[in-house]
């Protein structure tokens, strides 16, 4: 049964789903892209703004569409990481890191986002479901012992290995991609297990990420989720509170 769909900012909502969070021994947090929003990194939507709103999110993200035009999406790519590197960590992170700090082993972080917000935060032990965009990583798998190596990639863009021509791609999952399976592993373990998930910042429209608040809902958990607009997991909320990470999660956390 979920309890309410509130304004964050109504007391009587924001109690419940403390007390949710009180109550629980095993946290999961899950967050997506809307916690680092208020950092100022666009999310999926809004980086397809501007200059880049004339691609498809395919061609931009999928090994396809790097293989067709490799330049366009490593300069996509290269942008976004600029954004990454500029950004801070914002209220939100901070909250999540501080909760984590009081109640030792209460708390895990699992993150669809490829910043690394949480972890300049101070959260530790983050379980990244679709990679890290500051990485870089041959896009092939090269057959040549010792294999290609970075040192070989030049200024190209993307840099490119002088021997064999495999290209450098950005660290991330891309849509058509396997996510790292131990990530995913110890996220479904994490949400299958846990008293209570908070669900931060994501439209739940990425999969099989989204189908974690579900999991932790059917094994029993609390599943609250803040986000200032409807999801497309809002139907797995125990408590849902309608407002933005950096305002709604240092009052949710703090007293807890
Ligand atoms: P999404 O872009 O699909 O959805 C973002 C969600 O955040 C929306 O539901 C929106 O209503 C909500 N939101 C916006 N501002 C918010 C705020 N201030 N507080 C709380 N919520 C807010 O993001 P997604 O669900 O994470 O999925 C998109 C995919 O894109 C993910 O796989 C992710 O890896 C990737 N991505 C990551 C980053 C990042 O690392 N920061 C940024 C963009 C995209």
């Amino acid at each position: 049964m979920r309890s309410s769909t509130s304004d964050a900012h109504a007391p009587a909502a924001l109690d419940a789903a403390r007390a949710a969070l009180r109550q629980a021994r095993s946290v999961v947090a899950l967050s997506g892209a809307g916690i680092s929003a208020e950092s100022g990194i666009p999310t999926f939507r809004d980086a397809l703004t501007g200059l880049w709103s004339r691609f498809d999110p395919a061609d931009l993200a999928s090994e396809e569409g790097f293989r067709a035009h490799p330049q366009r999406v490593w300069d996509w790519y290269a942008e976004r990481r600029e954004g990454v590197r500029r950004a801070e960590p914002n209220a939100a992170h901070r909250a999540l890191a501080e909760f984590e700090q009081r109640h030792p082993g209460t708390l895990r972080v699992v993150t669809q986002n490829v910043d690394d917000l949480h972890q300049r935060a101070g959260s530790r032990d983050v379980v990244r479901l679709h990679g890290d965009i500051l990485q870089d990583r041959w896009l092939d798998a090269c057959p040549r012992r010792p294999a290609c190596r970075a040192a070989d990639a030049g200024p190209a863009r993307p840099p490119r290995c002088a021997h064999c021509g495999n290209l450098v791609r950005p660290g991330v999952v891309w849509f058509g991609e396997r996510l790292p399976e131990s990530a995913l592993t110890t996220a479904q373990r994490l949400a299958s297990r846990c008293d209570a998930m908070l669900v931060v910042g994501t439209s739940g429209a990425v999969w099989p990420a989204a189908g974690l608040a579900g999991l932790a809902r059917r094994a029993g958990a609390s599943v609250v989720i803040v986000n200032p607009a409807a999801s497309e997991i809002d139907d797995a909320a125990t408590h849902l509170l309608r407002g933005a990470a950096a305002a709604v999660l240092p009052q949710l956390l703090a007293a807890a």
